[in-house]
């Protein structure tokens, strides 16, 4: 096997037509088909290749559309898309922002980008999103802005927190990075709040490579955000700037792909939803064993299957992964909770920090097939049994 990449094993095993050859199976890939390509081909031939571009309009409106939302904003990236909305409602030093403690690391940072300080809520067991308890516990005088975060896909629980923020004048910012199309008692996030953020990063439900979007029902913040985006340029004096501003643009070969993507997304979600059945099919749950829990009240959007064993530590879950990885299969363990990082350093919360030890997310990804999540289910039930995890 000297000189042979695992890069290079993956393609050939991938290619190979035998069943029984155990391919690697990674946690996540993205679906570039035909149309994606034709779209893409097409805005680079149309010599549009910056920021400017019918697909940046295109992919704003039919996101706009699809969260049920009166404008969009299309942005380089989720992290600054977060930074953005923030700035653009005039967060900055002295301000507090709660967010939840087990999140990718992008939230807690847009907000220390603007010069306020992110505070650190605990989460909810059941859905691993904020608990509104616990950001209630923390509210100050200083207190702008709340960050929701729909981890892994389902949906936070955004009536309790708009009862917490409305009457205190508090904005609320939808971390909707993870939850394309998920939907909270049936209206889709992105929607439910002064402002709704997305990633379409490559292992995101839709991707433009790197991307991201606002998406809003407030013309004053639409307008401000947009301004922004752009450097602050002035409407009516070109090169004329009043304050500072970001490029924060995407390019419209981006929007090319987005376009093709949202074709797509029915057909993203049905196949996760698909997928996340097929391993409560086969994975062998119980008290202390569990997949992805759904609230009555939710439609998850399931960007990663989760699966918790409450017997982990980090010596037994390392050692897990490692198994699986022998065996051909990736996984990667829960996000480590902010309040662990030298940069937001503090006492640790407690669901925050249990979740975060016994929690692993497991591949899903549009073409991953029902035989695929069964080898994967098979070997998740051998591991649990031998380790005596159940
Ligand atoms: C991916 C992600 C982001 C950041 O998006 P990028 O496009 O990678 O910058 C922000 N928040 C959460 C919860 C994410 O998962």
């Amino acid at each position: 096997m000297a000189g042979v990449s695992e890069a290079a094993l993956t393609v050939q095993s991938r290619m190979s037509s035998d069943p029984m050859v155990n391919k690697f199976i990674p946690i996540s890939q993205p679906s570039i088909g035909m149309r994606e390509k034709e779209l893409v081909l097409a805005a680079v031939e149309s010599g549009w290749v910056s920021s400017i571009g019918k697909f940046i309009d295109e992919f704003e409106n039919c996101f706009a559309r699809y969260c049920g939302t009166e404008f969009a904003i299309a942005v380089s990236n989720g992290t600054t898309g977060l930074h953005l909305a923030l700035a653009a409602f005039g967060i900055g030093p002295g301000d507090e922002v709660i967010i939840p403690d087990l999140t990718f690391v992008a939230t807690a940072n847009a907000v220390a980008y603007t010069g306020a300080t992110p505070v650190l809520a605990d989460i909810d067991p059941e859905t691993l999103c904020i608990d509104p308890g616990s950001v209630e516990a923390l509210i100050t005088p200083r207190t702008k802005a709340v960050m929701p975060v729909h981890l892994y896909g389902h949906p936070a629980d955004m009536d309790a927190i708009a009862s917490i923020a409305k009457s205190r004048g508090i904005i609320v910012i939808e971390d909707a990075a993870e939850a394309h199309g998920a939907e909270y008692k049936g209206r889709r996030v992105g929607g439910l709040a002064d402002c709704g953020v997305f990633s379409f990063y490559g292992n995101k439900i839709v991707t433009t490579g790197e991307g991201g979007m606002l998406t809003t029902n407030d013309p004053t913040f639409y307008n401000r955000a947009k301004r922004l985006r752009d450097h602050a340029m002035s409407s009516d004096r070109r090169y004329f700037h009043d304050e500072r501003g970001f490029n924060y643009r995407m390019t419209n070969l981006q929007a090319a792909l987005g376009v093709a993507q949202m074709e797509r997304i029915d057909e993203f979600l049905a196949r996760r939803a698909e997928i996340m059945a097929w391993y409560r099919s086969v994975v062998r749950t119980s008290d202390v064993v569990r997949l992805n829990r759904v609230q009555n009240w939710a439609h998850s959007a399931f960007w990663m299957v989760c699966l918790e064993v409450d017997r982990f530590d980090a010596g037994t879950r390392a050692a897990f992964i490692q198994s699986l990885k022998q065996r051909g299969i990736d996984s990667r363990p829960y996000f480590y909770p902010l309040s662990t990082m030298p940069m937001y350093q503090q006492e640790s919360l407690p669901v925050a920090a249990r979740k975060s030890r016994v929690g692993l997310n497991l591949p899903s990804f549009f073409d991953l097939t029902k035989s695929d999540v069964e080898r994967i289910g098979h070997v998740v039930n051998e591991l649990i049994e031998d380790a005596s995890l159940r």
